[in-house]
């Protein structure tokens, strides 16, 4: 059976906001000493808007209608921040819609190839990117931006910046959990190192690994895990749900996905860090009422 102070440490949870499922969550979760983040939806409020868009070889509303037309069709924050920007219109069929994990999107728009996605993409899809556009990209990036490159029929015709903001209470919680006894912190991103630098530095993480795909994060929680590690990894399971499931404590937010809900040990409600201290708190006085 589950321990009657688990039980009591389980109500006071739900009623300060967080979902903890099981009696065994809080034991566990008092032995983490590693916590690993996600970046988009997760440290970020993962509602981006776009804020700038630069064209090259052709007409850039058509370009963008047909963007939209794909992104529609796709759950992702950049594809929302992207479809909330244009208002896409029904001029468009989209056929064979793939979505490539940690890289982008592809589909066929009026039999026309369109590529949408970071430069990881382009590069596999042997897209040439010029000097002129890498500049662009560069200063995008420094410039807080989430970089979508967009590829039609062979050709880049679009960049898009996107740009997303730290939730506001995620620097003053990391501080908490360290002093807490949080020793290591990581963030996980498929977006670029210069991205996630960005955000790590307003959140004061100061280990950061770009350019993950879903796979890549969770390999990255089996190591520390080979290495006696206990991890917490917290994400809102768009493309991470991997790592979820993997880490001794998955813990998500609850803006992320169903999947993310369903294979995690902790939901945080209203995907407030502030629950996330009070949890970890939390569980170490559970515990300790158990002797
Ligand atoms: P994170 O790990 O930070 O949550 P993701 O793994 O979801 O980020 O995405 C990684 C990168 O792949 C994004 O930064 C973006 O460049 C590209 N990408 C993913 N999905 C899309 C999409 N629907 N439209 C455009 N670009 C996308
Ligand atoms: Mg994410």
């Amino acid at each position: 059976g589950v321990p009657v102070s688990n039980v009591a440490g389980i109500g006071r949870g739900a009623k300060q906001g967080v979902l903890i499922k099981g009696g065994q969550v809080m034991s566990t979760f008092k032995k983490v000493d590693t916590m690993i983040f996600d970046k988009t939806g997760t440290l970020t409020v993962g509602r981006p808007a776009v804020t700038t868009v630069v064209n090259f070889n052709g007409e850039q509303k058509v370009a963008l209608e047909m963007v939209a037309a794909v992104e529609q069709k796709v759950s992702h924050p950049l594809a929302d921040a992207i479809v909330k920007f244009v208002a896409p219109t029904t001029d468009f069929m989209v056929n064979e819609l793939m979505v490539i994990k940690g890289r982008g999107v592809a589909a066929n728009v009026n039999k026309v190839k369109v590529l949408i996605g970071n430069q990881a993409m382009m590069r596999e899809q042997q897209i040439n990117v010029s000097e002129v556009m890498e500049k662009q990209l560069d200063n995008l990036s420094q410039n807080n931006q989430t970089v979508v490159i967009v590829a039609i029929d062979g050709v880049v015709r679009l960049i898009i910046g996107i740009k997303d903001v730290i939730r506001p209470e995620v620097a003053e919680s990391l501080i908490k959990l360290r002093k807490l006894g949080i020793k290591r912190m990581v963030m996980l991103t498929g977006d670029t190192q210069i991205s996630g630098e960005i955000i790590a530095k307003e959140a004061r993480i100061d280990e950061i690994h770009g350019n993950l795909l879903p796979a890549d994060k969770a390999e990255f929680i089996k190591q520390l895990q080979a290495n006696g590690h206990k991890v917490a990894f917290v994400g809102d399971g768009i493309n991470d749900s991997p790592s979820l499931k993997i880490a001794e404590i998955g813990i998500a937010m609850g803006n992320g996905t169903d999947v993310a809900i369903e294979t995690s040990d902790v939901v945080l409600l209203k995907s407030d860090f502030g629950k996330l201290v009070e949890s970890y708190r939390l569980s170490q006085r559970t515990v300790r009422n158990m002797y």
